[in-house]
């Protein structure tokens, strides 16, 4: 197993994309808490699921976008586990609307909770990662940090946020042997887009060269490849897991 031995911390883990992360680290023998904001009961239903698989997991109601609920969530990993290897900074919603509309609070909301989070999560694992001299994190970005997509400024401006901090954290970090990287995904079947899918499903199909919609299963691989040793000279990068949604053409 490639993780054997691995600690990880994955956010947002209880649905979507994250529980598909949560399954993959643990299936390749990491030990992994997930942070969920308000879903118990999916929440318990994936620990459950990974333990009657003999997997070491745990599942802790958080906040992500307060930085005391971050730390709180990093120490008790440490308490619990000694160290944090892999973080992956997946927790993410979205409140669309035309700027024309958008309140203050829309727009805090997607920039706190997408964005502010990461830099929350990033500076509770750092210095442990630092003095361990190993870390890998992976933080969730979004085809929509670079296209224009009308109603969602709030969104696009968390995910590219999070690209510009990746690249910077991972010159800070390279020579600690921490690499810090983005996935950055198309539309995936998820709650988040069941709305837009149920809408206008077939004509987002014929846009993608690759004729489908994405799984959580195409993110969680790539994540897994940027958690695991072999990916140690990648770094500051990231990588564009859209069935070719953005060569254009
Ligand atoms: P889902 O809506 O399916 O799941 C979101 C997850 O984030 C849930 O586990 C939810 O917890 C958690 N979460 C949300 N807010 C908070 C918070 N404040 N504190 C803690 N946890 C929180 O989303 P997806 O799986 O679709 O998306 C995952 C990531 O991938 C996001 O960052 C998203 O922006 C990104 N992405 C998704 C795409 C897609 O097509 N689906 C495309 C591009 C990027 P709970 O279950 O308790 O509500």
């Amino acid at each position: 197993m490639k993780l054997s031995g691995r600690t990880a911390i994955v956010t947002g883990g209880s649905r979507g994309i994250g529980r598909s992360i949560v399954q993959a680290l643990a299936k390749e023998g990491a030990k992994v808490a997930f942070v969920y904001r308000s879903n118990k009961e999916a929440a318990d239903q994936l620990v459950s699921e990974l333990e009657l698989d003999q997997r070491e997991v745990l599942a802790i109601q958080a906040d992500v976008a307060s930085s005391e609920e971050a730390d709180r969530v990093v120490k008790e990993v440490i308490e619990k586990w000694e160290k944090v290897d892999i973080l992956v900074n997946n927790a993410g919603i979205i409140r669309d609307g035309l700027l024309a509309t958008m309140g203050p609070e829309q727009w805090q909301d997607v920039i706190t909770t997408n964005l502010t989070s990461v830099y929350n999560f990033c500076h509770a694992v750092v210095r442990p990662m630092m003095s361990a001299r190993y870390g890998r994190i992976i933080n969730m970005s979004s085809v929509a940090a670079e296209f224009g997509n009308s109603g969602q400024v709030n969104y696009a401006a968390s995910k590219g946020g999070i690209e510009g901090l990746t690249r910077c954290l991972a010159g800070e970090l390279a020579r600690r042997n921490i690499t810090v990287n983005a996935v950055a995904p198309g539309f995936i079947e998820t709650d988040m887009t069941t709305d837009v899918v149920n809408a206008a499903g077939d004509q987002i199909k014929k846009q993608i060269p690759c004729k489908r919609l994405g799984l959580p299963e195409d993110i969680s691989n790539a994540v897994l490849f940027l958690a695991a040793d072999e990916s140690s000279y990648i770094t500051g990068q990231s990588i564009k897991v859209d069935g070719g949604l953005t060569l254009g053409g």
